[in-house]
């Protein structure tokens, strides 16, 4: 394939409620749609980090510049023999996984519409559908807590995800608990404790909890092992997961159980099947997580989790969960708790270009 044109436009669409986690709260979400030209056929990636840096370093404005003014201008006029070849090329450019993620999922929809097979078909997907889980953010009151989930549950959904940090924790769980019984539940800590915390996650293990995500800071992963040996629960890691190598070190350690992989903090769909193929290979756990994403990031998301071997549902929810609109059509919806797969080859939704223009931040065309 040659890459014949980029066209990169930021756009941002108001949340319905906004999503605090641990660290920050954001109202608006924030992506860059990457239309990317090859060979006559049009392929849509999304480069989405959280806006205010506070899941990583990586912002819109960061991921903006990077791809207009080095990753684009670099692989527009570049031709590659394979998938392959160009997903690794990209990954071996300097800039971070949240830039290149937009550019490397729009080859695999190329890809896919060339060979003309959905998106999932590609990525090695047996199934066409995905098990959705709801997650919700961290809320002034319990009671604010307990009515969203209450708002969502006759979706279906398979899990239910709550965030947590010091101070709200335990009282949480304890109330989701005495409200919804034994539904299948699960915390994420977003990195917000320390080793020093251990007896509240002990607390925890009283719960019947599927998982704690990533209770401890990305790096601490020494301490995870601890953590995880002390604990009934597994521990799941996201924030910890950006490379192949960290990978490696957790598994080694022992740190974890169960695997968050995310496309976009992973670069994309090459690297995300990596981790996916190696924590198979380890016999540890998997699913496919959000930022959450607007619908082209959510939809690879969907797309992903329907591999064989993604144990638990994925945080991927119906567009109307989080926006108050989407850039794709139709929205995502979630049945019974499941997301049917589009059968149409590529990422099967079409993007609609009015939204794009009536959500625009700012739009570059890279063709020559
Ligand atoms: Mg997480």
């Amino acid at each position: 394939m040659r890459i014949d044109r980029i066209t990169l436009t930021h756009v941002r669409i108001p949340l319905g409620e906004p999503f605090r986690i641990s660290n920050g709260e954001v109202a608006e979400k924030d992506g860059i749609v990457c239309a990317v030209e090859a060979g006559g056929l049009t392929g849509f990636g999304e480069s989405s980090p959280m806006a205010g840096s506070f899941y990583s370093a990586d912002t819109p404005d960061s991921c903006w510049q990077q791809l207009t003014t080095s990753l684009a201008p670099a692989l527009r006029g570049r031709a590659f023999a394979t998938l392959d070849e160009a997903s690794a090329w990209i990954d071996g450019q300097p800039g971070s996984n949240f830039a290149k993620v937009g550019l490397e999922t729009a080859l695999w929809d190329i890809e896919a519409q060339r060979q003309n097979l959905p998106l999932h078909r590609l990525l090695g997907a047996t199934r066409d559908h995905a098990e959705s889980g709801l997650a919700v953010g961290l809320y002034d009151s319990t009671e604010q807590l307990l009515s969203t989930i209450a708002r969502y549950l006759p979706d279906g959904y398979k899990r239910v995800k709550i965030k947590i940090c010091p101070g709200h924790d335990v009282d949480l769980v304890q109330a989701v608990r005495a409200r919804f019984g034994d539904i299948p539940l699960m915390t994420d800590a977003n990195a917000s404790y320390t080793l020093a915390h251990r007896d509240i996650y002990k607390k925890l293990d009283e719960y019947g909890l599927k998982m704690y995500e990533q209770p401890l800071p990305g790096e601490a992963l020494a301490d995870s092992a601890i953590l995880q040996s002390e604990l009934q629960t597994p521990i799941c890691l996201d924030e910890s997961l950006e490379t192949f190598a960290d990978l490696e070190r957790a598994a080694e350690l022992k740190s974890f159980k169960i695997a968050n992989i995310k496309i976009q903090r992973v670069g994309g769909f090459r690297n995300a099947l990596r981790l996916y193929n190696r924590c198979r290979e380890l016999g540890l756990s998997i699913w496919i997580g959000t930022m959450p994403e607007l619908g082209i990031g959510q939809a690879q998301g969907a797309a992903m989790s329907t591999l064989a071997a993604c144990d638990y549902p994925t945080d991927v929810e119906a567009s109307s969960r989080w926006f108050r609109d989407d850039i794709i059509e139709p929205f995502l919806v979630v049945r019974d708790g499941n997301i049917e797969l589009p059968q149409t080859p590529g990422l099967g939704y079409r993007i609609d270009e009015s939204k794009l223009q009536r959500y625009q931040v700012a739009r570059q065309v890279i063709d020559k």
